[in-house]
């Protein structure tokens, strides 16, 4: 056996959402709604599958490595220079580029406890530390964070709104942090969720970052643009970390195929704004429903809601659903035992993930 470096020994793979195949297969049921991954309960963007299918008939070649049309597109929409915009096979991979590409030996990440754990993983992978401040009532705290800013602090990983706890920090609470931030330290505004976010204090991140050039905002088509099997994010950073990034990355990171997608899914205006009713309906009828079942909701922002059952180890009832037909998260691994992570489905998923913990906790 080779061996490895003790970072790499010691790391915990990620656990994703259980894929409904597996499901159906092992517990021998159909119909399964899947309620796990934070996916677009209606799909793909139209737009973007067509573009897909058309570009299918070209994967013989390479895709285009520096993704020119896909970044002047999102350049366009979002009102930056193409210069100063990367993409990635997902924004996964630019979280972790960016770990790669900015911390040097010694250097340490810095963020929340009980936030997306990738930041964590892709710092100790590439075997640096990372530094989490605690949570204050299931949200980001900022002068938490504000106080473990180091020396050795170079990157801060801040999502908001936050997964998996779908709550948010404001405009308000971030500036002081950004203030204090030295401009040698990238603050990185992890926005996944941000086209479903409905509350008007929400932090701009494109606008702050004119300010403080040091703001990276990481966004993805895996959520609202429902692209998530294709791979695809995108960053908007200083032309100058972007150029790094580019030296880091692999050459083609990015598919042909995601990339047709990716420009056509994000014209796709009607799908976007199907994709936020849908979550503005279902958002207050899943939180309202769990509450009445007796479990703790935290208010979110994005399309799932953190739910906590007291008493209730979260491994028992995540099998108990999925006996059900419903797939959901346990939250175990990010410090909330009792927890499950629920995205919003269409209707018909959300009622039945509903009566099935119904059946489950009363009988
Ligand atoms: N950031 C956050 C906060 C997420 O929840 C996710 C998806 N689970 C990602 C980044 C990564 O998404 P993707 O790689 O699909 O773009």
């Amino acid at each position: 056996m080779p061996t490895v470096p003790p970072n790499i020994a010691s790391l915990t793979p990620y656990v994703p959402g259980k894929p409904i195949e597996e499901v159906e297969r092992e517990y021998g049921i159909a119909n399964v709604a899947k309620l796990a991954s934070n996916e677009n309960a209606l799909g793909p963007s139209p737009k973007g599958l067509a573009a897909a299918r058309e570009a299918c008939a070209k994967v013989h070649l390479y895709p285009d490595g520096s993704a020119f049309y896909l970044r002047r597109a999102l350049a366009a929409r979002l009102g930056v220079t193409l210069e100063e915009v990367a993409v990635g096979n997902g924004s996964n991979e630019l979280l972790e580029l960016l770990v790669r590409t900015f911390l040097a030996e010694g250097d340490e990440a810095l963020t929340s406890a009980h936030t997306f754990i990738v930041y964590r993983l892709a710092a100790q992978a590439h075997g640096r530390t990372c530094v989490e401040a605690p949570m204050r009532d299931h949200r980001y705290d900022l002068r938490a964070i504000h106080e473990r800013l180091s020396r050795r602090t170079k990157l801060v990983f801040l999502a908001n709104p936050d997964n998996p706890n779908g709550t948010y920090f404001t405009e308000r609470e971030l500036l002081p942090l950004l203030e204090a931030v030295p401009r040698d330290v990238l603050v990185v505004l992890d926005e996944a969720y941000v086209e479903f976010v409905a509350a008007g204090d929400f932090p701009d991140g494109l606008r702050i970052r004119r300010r403080f050039p040091n703001v990276v905002t990481c966004r993805t088509f895996s959520k609202v643009y429902g692209l998530a099997g294709l791979r695809l994010g995108y960053l908007v950073a200083s032309p100058e970390v972007v150029g790094y990034l580019d030296r880091v990355r692999a050459p083609f990171n990015t598919s042909l195929v995601a990339q047709a997608a990716g420009v056509a899914a994000l014209a796709d205006d009607e799908h976007v704004a199907r994709s936020r009713a849908l979550v503005e309906s279902e958002r207050p009828f899943v939180e309202g429903g769990l509450r009445a079942l007796g479990a703790t909701v935290w208010p979110s922002q994005t399309n799932f809601v953190l739910a906590e059952f007291l008493g209730r180890p979260g491994k028992e009832l995540f099998e108990a659903l999925l006996r059900r037909g419903v797939v959901v998260r346990p939250m175990g691994g990010y410090g909330f035992p009792n927890a499950q992570r629920v995205t919003f489905g269409l209707r018909a998923e959300n009622e039945k993930l509903l009566a099935a913990l119904g059946e489950i906790l009363h009988g």
